[in-house]
Formats: C-alpha cells, sequence, structure tokens
C-alpha cells in the first residue's frame, strides 16, 4: 500500500470572527480523508508571511480568499497529487519553490499552511499514528518524555481584539505547572487540575465581574472586555479571581501580559499611547513602568512589551528584566528565522511565539521552533485571534516539547477544541 495523494481540494470557510479563511479536504488512494484550515491574525507583523488575501470588495468587504482557495485547486493539487504524503520534507520544499517569494505572497501562506498541515495528518492517519508522534518521527525530534506544554490562557481581552477601553491586547494566567496544587491523583492528572484550575479562576473573575458592575462579554480570544479605569484595575481583578477560586498568586497563577504594543506606538513620536493609563510614554519609561509592576504585583511573562521596530530597546528591556521574567517576541520575531536569528545575535528577548501562519510550511515551522529551543529561548506556540477548530497546534506544540500553548480564554469552542485535544493527549 503507499500513502499517495488522490485529490486536495480547497474552499473558503469562515473563521471564528466571521472572516473568511481556507479549508483543505485531502484524500489518499487508500480512502483516508482529512481536513486542515488556517487560522488568520487581526494584528499582523510587517515581517509575517502573507496570506493572500482577494481584495474584491464586492466579496466579504475585500477579505475573500478565494485566489488562495484556487491556488490549491490548480496549482498545489496538480503538484502533489500521486505524491506519498509521507514525504513532508519534500512536498513542503515544491510548495516553496511553487510559490517562489520570500513570504509567500504569490500563492498565499494561508494556502500553503492548510495544505502542509492536511499532508501530515494524512501521513500519521495512514501510519495509525498520533500527529504529534507522526511528527516527532517525521523530524527527529525528541523532547523530554513528559513535558507538555503550560497553557498560557488570556481572561481578559482589549488592544484590537475587543471594544473595551483595555490598551493591552491580552492579560494571561500563567500556571505553575510544577504547583503543588497541581499534584497528580488518582481521578485527575496535572494537565486535567490546570486546566480546570484555569476555568474555575475564568468563571470566578466572571462572577466578580458581574458582582461589581462590570460588563462580562468576551472578545475575539474569549476572555473578559469590559471597560475599566486602569489596566491594574484588571490585574487586581485577576487577583481576586485567583484567590476567591482558592488558588494562590505566584504559587498557583502568575499574571502575564501581551501588550501588542505596536498598534500602540507612535511613529512620528516615537512614544507608545496607552490612552487608559495616562497618554504618551517612551520606550525608556515604559520599561521603568514594567519594572515597576514587576515589584508590586506577580507577574512572570510579557509579550510584545515594545514596538517590533525597536531593537536596542528590546535589548535594554532584556537587560534589565531578563531574568525576572519571560519576555516574548511575537510581532517582534513573526515567527521568521532571520528575525529570531537576528535576535539571538543581540540577546533581545528570551522567548519566542510561534504562529504556523507566519511562516508556511511544516518544515519551516519546526525549524523555526528548533532553532528558538536550541538558543535556550522559551518557545510559545500560539494561536491567532482568527480561529478554526483545528487543533494542529497543540500536536505541534507536544511535539517540539515546547514551552507554553497560547490557545485564548476558556471559552470559545474554537479556542476549548485546543484545550480539549491537550488534555486527551495528557491522558495517552
Ligand atoms: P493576532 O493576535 O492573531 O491578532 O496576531 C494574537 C497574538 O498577538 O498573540
Ligand atoms: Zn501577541
Amino acid at each position: 500500500m503507499s500513502a499517495k495523494i488522490k485529490k486536495i481540494k480547497a474552499l473558503e470557510i469562515l473563521d471564528s470572527r466571521g472572516w473568511p479563511t481556507i479549508l483543505v479536504n485531502l484524500e489518499l488512494v487508500n480512502g483516508i480523508k482529512v481536513k486542515a484550515s488556517s487560522p488568520a491574525g487581526t494584528t499582523t507583523s510587517q515581517y509575517e508571511s502573507r496570506d493572500l488575501i482577494d481584495g474584491d470588495k464586492r466579496r466579504y468587504m475585500g477579505r475573500g480568499v478565494m485566489l488562495a482557495v484556487n491556488h490549491i485547486n490548480e496549482i498545489i493539487a496538480k503538484n502533489l497529487e500521486k505524491k506519498d504524503a509521507r514525504d513532508q520534507m519534500g512536498i513542503d520544499k515544491l510548495m516553496v519553490e511553487l510559490d517562489g517569494t520570500e513570504n509567500k505572497r504569490q500563492i498565499g501562506s494561508n494556502a500553503i499552511l492548510a495544505v502542509s498541515v492536511a499532508v501530515a495528518k494524512a501521513a500519521a492517519s495512514y501510519n495509525k499514528q498520533e500527529l504529534f508522534v507522526y511528527l516527532q518521527e517525521t523530524y527527529s525530534l525528541k523532547p523530554e518524555k513528559s513535558k507538555l506544554p503550560v497553557p498560557l490562557f488570556n481572561i481578559f481581552n482589549g488592544g484590537t481584539h475587543a471594544d473595551t477601553n483595555l490598551d493591552f491586547q491580552e492579560f494571561l494566567i500563567n500556571p505553575n505547572f510544577q504547583s503543588a496544587r497541581f499534584k497528580e491523583t488518582v481521578h485527575e492528572n496535572r494537565m486535567s487540575k490546570v486546566i480546570r484550575a484555569g476555568a474555575e479562576v475564568y468563571h470566578t473573575l466572571g462572577k466578580i465581574l458581574r458582582e461589581s458592575g462590570y460588563d462580562s462579554d468576551v472578545g475575539l480570544e474569549g476572555g473578559y472586555a469590559p471597560d475599566l479605569d486602569s489596566s491594574i484595575k484588571a490585574i487586581e481583578l485577576m487577583l481576586a479571581a485567583i484567590k476567591r477560586a482558592g488558588y494562590n498568586p505566584e504559587e498557583d497563577f502568575n499574571i502575564g501580559l501581551d501588550i501588542g504594543s505596536s498598534v500602540l506606538f507612535d511613529e512620528i513620536n516615537d512614544q507608545y499611547l496607552f490612552a487608559l493609563d495616562g497618554g504618551h510614554i517612551s520606550a525608556t519609561d515604559l520599561i521603568g513602568l514594567y519594572s515597576n509592576w514587576l515589584s508590586q504585583y506577580p507577574i512572570n511573562f510579557i509579550e510584545d512589551g515594545l514596538n517590533e521596530n525597536q531593537w536596542s530597546e528590546w535589548k535594554n528591556l532584556t537587560d534589565e528584566l531578563g531574568d525576572k521574567l519571560t519576555i516574548a517576541g511575537d510581532d517582534l520575531f513573526a515567527s521568521n528565522i532571520s528575525r529570531l536569528k537576528e535576535g539571538i545575535k543581540k540577546g533581545v528577548a528570551n522567548a519566542s511565539i510561534l504562529k504556523p501562519n507566519q511562516i508556511g510550511t511544516l518544515t519551516e515551522i519546526i525549524d523555526y521552533g528548533k532553532l528558538a529551543l536550541d538558543n535556550n529561548y522559551r518557545l510559545i506556540v500560539s494561536h491567532r485571534s482568527g480561529e478554526t477548530t483545528d487543533t494542529f497546534i497543540v500536536d505541534l506544540a507536544v511535539a517540539l516539547g515546547a514551552d507554553f500553548l497560547k490557545a485564548g480564554s476558556l471559552s470559545r469552542g474554537e479556542r476549548v477544541a485546543k484545550y480539549n485535544r491537550l488534555l486527551e493527549i495528557s491522558c495517552l
């Protein structure tokens, strides 16, 4: 029997925000059928590979993806049919060549990612293997046997992800996976306890918000999105929820922030505009503000604390606070290998976000993850604000032995689908 690809067919579907994205159906000659779909970002870095968007204003206000769908059905399908799905690296290389640009803008990163993931799923299914096991074997990945990524739960949404006055994009709770509170028992493993604790804190926060007269509606990634008096107020509400749910700040949960600062940066004045917390502030003062918060609150994770082009300020941030917290580059690195190499050379940040659609092919995604881990950068595999119910990122994070998984809040189907897959893997 062979794992030959019989048919690849793509179509336009909707993501969790109601905007178009791509679904790929792939069939092997032996009858195995799989699906894969691409996520999409709301705030994107100028350095990430390009999703191909139609721009035809008559459909979805220009945001249709029929060009990318047609590239799959006409170009990719023709070139991949009859190829063996187990040749992931060869297939990925071929798609990179077919595209021919440095950022996948010709065929579209959204098109290439969905096909690349579908090929891996088909081969895993052909081999009767879990996807993460197949990826580990294919790419000779050998993470620590017991290592599962720690889920970073996003419980307040702000910035461009919600209609709230919160400037920061995400307020996260970061579980201390090794805490005695999460010790495995006969009925519950450590991951179930961590996910349960996250959900309990989330629901408790909802209750506190309602009791205090705040809005408890949610944003794009499922976190609450009320109008508050300050960013600090959000942190204090989170700490109150952690305690009232029966957990201890610091011991069981720390606070993480995704500032999403690129969209808050005013290039003309070289300053950040934090409307809620009092206006314009320079990079140096912002680093001072983070440092001040660190001395008052149990914050141990900051993502995109500075704009994606401020390399020397990023270096200052890393030098000043790198030993106290995880400093993650998202828009800064944009899952772009040459940007990460630059960061490693300069000693900038100590962690990187990895978003598959910022690169395109699985092989390049794995190369990126390995580069980060080999250089002692903490690795955070991440969803996007526009998601589908595809749970591929969870298998990817487990396969790589990533330190964290960012998959949103403890609500919304497309987010919890990822945590449910993580629970499933933890029970294997
Ligand atoms: P995005 O947001 O998908 O809109 O880029 C996710 C993040 O920044 O972590
Ligand atoms: Zn981010």
